[in-house]
């Protein structure tokens, strides 16, 4: 067995939705940061250009295919990257999902959905991974949480499934802490991906005019970009970062309450 808790070198962390977006900005910087990522997403050709991307600029990556918020999948991605790369000591649950609408309009299979993805995905991966980290007694989880767990019009059920990532980060916290592992969230503002091109699609708004209009809203004034959030998951998976646990880290260009 490979020695993850003393040779960083020797890490290996799985990034769920790592096929594009923030996902394969975070798997980029794990790389680089000398781990072996395996990248975790629905298509297995979007897994595979991520992780393509990766070799290509001399990292160890792969791309694999699934469903994480199947509980089938999920053992047989985790046993996957086992066979392939080695036992997985760090885990992103990035993987996520829109289905937006007013709580009046929202359907059962809108609400199911998004808290299939994100709070069952984050639930059936870590439990899947925990076991590794367990024997190692190292390990490293960061959960996507948003801004939107405050509180935001047209998302009860993406706020109350990234509410729910904060209290889940937490009890593992609480939890794993004994075992060397440490586990925290991150809470991205506004991030320019796909997810923000659904979003001013929906709103009816050119993309070009929904990013000008919210970063007049930021401090920084501007918005975020995926480097911004691989940067905390980067410190978050870092050896530093042995004593930070249970936290939520908002990156999102200012304060928010
Ligand atoms: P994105 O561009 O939409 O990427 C999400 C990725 O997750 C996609 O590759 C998607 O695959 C994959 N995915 C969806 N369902 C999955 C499933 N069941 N199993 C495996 N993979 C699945 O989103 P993003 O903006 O990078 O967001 C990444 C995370 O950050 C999400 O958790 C999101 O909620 C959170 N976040 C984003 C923002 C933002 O402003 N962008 C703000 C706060 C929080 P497909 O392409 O096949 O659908």
């Amino acid at each position: 067995m490979t020695d993850q808790r003393t040779d960083p070198e020797q890490r290996i962390a799985i990034v769920t939705g790592g096929g594009r977006g923030i996902g394969a900005a975070v798997g980029r910087r794990l790389a680089r940061d000398g781990m072996a990522v395996a990248l975790v997403d629905l298509r297995q050709e979007d897994a595979d250009a991520a992780a393509a991307e990766i070799t290509a600029a001399g990292g160890r990556a792969v791309g694999v295919a699934a469903d994480v918020s199947d509980e089938e999948s999920v053992a047989g991605a985790v046993g996957r990257v086992e066979a392939e790369l080695g036992a997985p000591t760090v885990l992103v649950n990035n993987a996520g999902i829109l289905r937006d609408n007013l709580l009046f309009k929202m359907s059962v299979d809108d609400w199911d959905a998004v808290l299939g993805v994100h709070l069952r995905g984050a639930f059936l991966m870590s439990r899947a991974v925990q076991k590794h980290q367990v024997d190692q007694g190292w390990g490293r989880i960061v959960n996507l949480s948003s801004s939107s767990a405050l509180g935001n019009r047209g998302q009860a059920n993406y706020s109350a499934a990234k509410a729910g990532m904060q209290g889940f980060t937490k009890t593992l916290a609480i939890e794993l802490g004994p075992f060397g592992v440490t586990v925290n969230a991150i809470a991205p503002g506004f991030i320019e991906t796909a997810m923000i091109a659904q979003t001013a699609e929906r709103m009816k708004v050119p993309l070009e005019t929904f990013l000008t209009e919210a970063a007049k809203q930021i401090a920084v004034r501007r918005v975020g970009q995926p480097d911004d959030v691989a940067a905390a998951a980067a410190y978050f998976c870092s050896e530093e970062a042995g004593y930070v646990s249970g936290q939520v880290l908002y990156v999102a260009g200012g304060p928010l309450s």
